[in-house]
């Protein structure tokens, strides 16, 4: 762990790379619920540069944010300390006369918790807090980058408290976080102030755990204790972790005051919850949902198309494979923890497969395609969108049952999801137009009709007829809602489906 130093802007030269640093001082010490910035771009702005954007979405929230709401007394100074011309041209767009006279801009940011908005509230974990004994930073919520320069490498010292502890997966030395770009500095969380801390390491990758917790109720060596079954369960699910580093942050406070949750990215995850008696139930929450946030290392961190590798934080672009991003994680999540041995085979039928269809059939629209649900999930979609998480994770379930039925218990969703990562990966993105086409390739041309009928269309999903395929019965007796369980006189072929369907094959 390292402690936290306020030091004044203290940036080397990083003169190597092609684009100019932008330095970053930022102050979190304020009782105004503030953020104050101020940014010394290194010298080679042109008069293209005119534009400071602030991120309308950020990549994983399917969610409009419009972050430039929270910005005020947005300035830009030359070299003499003089004042040039800005206009605002956009709720998050400033737009500044003579950028290449440009030497330094300041202005103050809203933190998320503490600040009301109309419409479009920012979910907790994509947001900011500020409090006397923690700083909660996502980075988007008070960085910017100007046109044309998103790629430049960012250095940025944060002052806070004295004696605050720091999390983040970004490189932190001598107090300065280290950035290669703006979308870098996007997918890494900080956390700040009095945590607690833990790690370990998985095979060769350290893991390592920040938390927050403001009674004190949740440590991070507690989190660890539960989490060691899930990530053992994900590494033999995974067979090779696709990172090199990982760090959990955790936010706990008793009334959490907005939508809480969790947010991926590509090193790291955040955690917004409420702070309850961390008793069985509670940590086995917490653990289900860092389940789904490792996961994610996959999809869509690795496994993503080319909307989401050339993030547009100008305007929310949506990728029509959310069904994979969201869909299918949910799906992978739950299913290495029961193949892992972590949870029983029928908790994963009730929790994530009968729980699952209640939630898709009684709490959301069933005229929505997944396909809809991504492509309006910026817009009128929202109301629809958390259904990603019971139908899209159902259809992917089901998709394994029907690469196992067409592979004779040989290729199911994992086998594809591993073939997808060796093919693809980081900088390596699959096309948006394509992609179905290229899965139906590696696999077979009845996927085709899977899609056709389940993703891009809201065809009834068959779940009785998939399941009866890996032997588990499904069954609604009058009154008793639905029962599903293993069934207990299982045929040959079933019974070698099923333990294709519960167990991690060995890769060809
Ligand atoms: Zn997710």
């Amino acid at each position: 762990m390292k402690q936290f130093v306020w030091l004044l802007c203290l940036v080397g030269s990083l003169s190597l790379v092609a684009q100019p640093v932008m330095k970053y001082s930022v102050d979190v010490r304020s009782n105004l619920d503030t953020i104050y910035v101020s940014l010394e771009p290194e010298e080679g702005l042109t008069g293209e540069n005119d534009v400071f954007q602030f991120a309308a979405t950020a990549p994983g929230t399917y969610q409009t944010m419009n972050i430039g709401r929270y910005v005020s007394d947005f300035k830009a100074f030359d070299k003499k300390g003089k004042e040039l011309e800005v206009k605002r041209q956009s709720i998050n767009q400033f737009k500044i006369s003579k950028p290449e006279l440009i030497s330094k801009v300041t202005y103050s940011v809203a933190e998320t918790f503490d600040t009301r908005v109309d419409e479009l509230p920012i979910y907790l974990m994509c947001g900011s807090s500020l409090e006397k004994d923690h700083a909660l930073l996502n980075t988007h919520v008070f960085l910017g980058y100007f046109n044309g320069l998103q790629s430049s490498p960012i250095a940025l010292t944060i002052a806070g408290r004295q004696g605050w502890d720091v999390g983040t997966a970004l490189k932190f030395e001598n107090g300065v976080f280290y950035a290669n770009s703006f979308d870098h500095a996007v997918d890494s969380p900080i956390l700040m102030g009095k945590l607690t801390y833990a790690d370990t390491s998985l095979s060769d990758t350290p893991i390592r755990i920040f938390t927050y917790s403001a009674n004190d109720k949740i440590t991070s060596t507690m989190l660890l204790k539960n989490m060691m079954d899930m990530l053992g369960a994900a590494q033999k699910f995974l067979i090779k972790l696709p990172v090199d580093q990982y760090t959990f942050l955790y936010h706990f406070e008793p009334n959490p005051p907005g939508t809480t949750g969790a947010w991926e990215h590509s090193y790291s995850s955040e955690y917004v919850m409420a702070e309850k008696d961390p008793n069985g139930a509670f940590m086995s929450a917490v653990t289900d949902i860092a389940s789904h946030e490792f996961f994610h290392i996959v999809t869509p961190l690795n496994i993503h198309s080319e909307v989401v590798e050339k993030f547009n934080f100008v305007s929310p672009t949506p990728s029509l494979h959310l069904w994979l991003y969201e869909g299918v994680t949910e799906w992978a999540s739950n299913m290495l923890l029961m193949r892992g041995g972590v949870i029983s085979v029928q908790d994963y039928l009730d929790n994530s497969i009968n729980f699952k269809i209640k939630v898709d059939e009684k709490h959301f629209d069933k005229t929505w395609s997944l396909k809809k649900i991504a492509e309006e999930s910026f817009t009128t979609g929202a109301k629809q969108y958390a259904n990603i998480y019971y139908r899209g994770s159902l259809v992917a379930g089901l998709l394994d049952i029907r690469l196992l039925e067409l592979s004779e218990g040989k290729y199911g969703l994992r086998e594809l999801i591993l073939d997808l990562v060796d093919k693809y990966g980081k900088g390596n993105p699959v096309s948006e137009e394509t992609f179905i086409d290229e899965v139906v390739k590696m696999t077979y041309p009845e996927i085709r009709d899977f899609f056709d009928s389940y993703v891009l269309d809201n065809q009834p999903l068959p779940h009785k007829t998939y399941l009866a395929k890996v032997g588990v019965s499904f069954r609604e007796p009058r009154k008793k809602g639905l029962i599903i369980t293993p069934m207990e006189d299982m045929t040959k072929d079933q019974a070698k489906m099923y333990k294709a369907w519960t167990t991690n094959m060995t890769r060809r």
